[in-house]
């Protein structure tokens, strides 16, 4: 091997390496993590992690049909404890939950 392809084997390795690492740290991207229905902004929006515990008198408009599993926003796994909600940055909610801004999925957005 000469100098110059074993430069060029080298550079070619590091290369690798570091395309392999940016590539783990990609895969590696943490989920968000859970809404907690105190924060300032899940309450002014009325989350509830559970449907039916939604305020009747504040959203007339909610049924207890409506929930994140079945809105537009949400995109956890099926059989999925929580799932990530767009509108929420992100943050994990489960299935089960529902907010104000219940989209159901197959509605226009
Ligand atoms: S926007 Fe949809 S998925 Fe997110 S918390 Fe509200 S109802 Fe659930």
């Amino acid at each position: 091997m000469t100098p110059n392809s074993r430069r060029t084997f080298l550079f070619q390795l590091a290369a690798g390496a570091a395309t392999l690492g940016l590539g783990r740290f990609a895969l590696a991207e943490e989920a968000k993590p859970a809404l907690d229905p105190n924060d300032a902004y899940a309450k002014a929006m009325g989350f509830v992690v559970n449907t039916a515990d939604a305020d009747a008198a504040k959203f007339p408009k909610h049924s207890t049909d409506q929930s994140c599993v079945n809105c537009q926003l949400y995109s956890g796994a099926d059989g999925a404890e929580l799932g990530p909600c767009s509108f929420f940055g992100g943050r994990q909610v489960p299935p089960t939950g529902w907010c104000r801004n219940h989209k159901p999925k197959g509605a226009p957005a």
